[in-house]
């Protein structure tokens, strides 16, 4: 089973996929997760990246289905997997059919969270993670318990780059020109999930979980 995590910066991807990878077996991959940890180790990936993260632009679609394409083939055991923030383009959700038609596999579901503008901007300009060991805080909703600290391993908070309110305007521009054609391109296939992502973070998951099959049968 393939499923494909689909929704605007912001819509709760991240925290849903690590639910969903959790409660079934799913193997994880989160291209912003791993773009992110190439730019910390300074990678070639990371260097080529690092830019267009910075401006909240997308990185080249070539370079994306590469790094796809790469994860697919170290992770051929992984008979089912659930992908965050990608794909991002139609381009990449065709070569993602493609990779998947060479190894006799298909994206089985597209879940798309739905989240309205104001609320997307209000949750990412108080996001703050923690570099270390990568928990999230929001400032109005989940604050640390001592300011700036992570409360689990105590690092220093820090504020993703792309997360200042310019960039964050640009990346909602971004979703919605180049990747929100993608939710239809999900639709017209006939596999697409649309859920309410603007409510608390167990009722998005039992929506979601209502709407998949039942764990047992996947
Ligand atoms: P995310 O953590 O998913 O919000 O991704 C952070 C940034 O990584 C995005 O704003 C893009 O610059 C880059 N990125 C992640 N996934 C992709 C993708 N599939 N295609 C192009 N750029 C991506």
């Amino acid at each position: 089973m393939i499923i494909v995590l689909l929704g605007p910066p912001g819509a709760g991807k991240g925290t849903q996929c690590e639910l969903l990878a959790r409660e079934r077996r799913l193997a994880r991959v989160s291209t912003g997760e791993l773009l992110r940890e190439a730019a910390a180790r300074h990678t070639a990936l990371g260097e080529l990246a690092r830019p267009y993260v910075e401006r909240g632009e997308l990185v080249p679609d070539e370079v994306m289905i590469g790094v796809i394409r790469e994860w697919l083939t170290e992770n051929a055991h992984a008979e089912r997997a659930i992908f965050d923030g990608f794909p991002r383009t139609i381009t990449q959700a065709e070569a993602l059919d493609g990779v998947l038609a060479d190894l006799g596999r298909q994206v089985d579901h597209a879940v798309y969270l739905r989240v309205p503008t104001e609320e997307l901007i209000r949750r990412l300009s108080g996001r703050y993670v923690c570099p270390r060991c990568g928990a999230t805080y929001h400032l109005a909703t989940s604050p640390p318990r001592v300011p700036g600290r992570c409360d689990i391993c105590g690092a220093s908070l820090t504020q993703r780059p792309d997360d200042r309110i310019e960039v964050i305007r640009h990346r909602l521009e971004v979703y919605l020109t180049q990747t929100m054609p993608v939710v239809d391109y999900y639709r017209r296939k006939g596999i697409l999930i649309e859920v309410d992502g603007a409510r608390p973070i167990e009722t998005v998951f039992a929506d979601i979980q209502a709407a998949l099959p039942p764990v047992e049968s996947n």
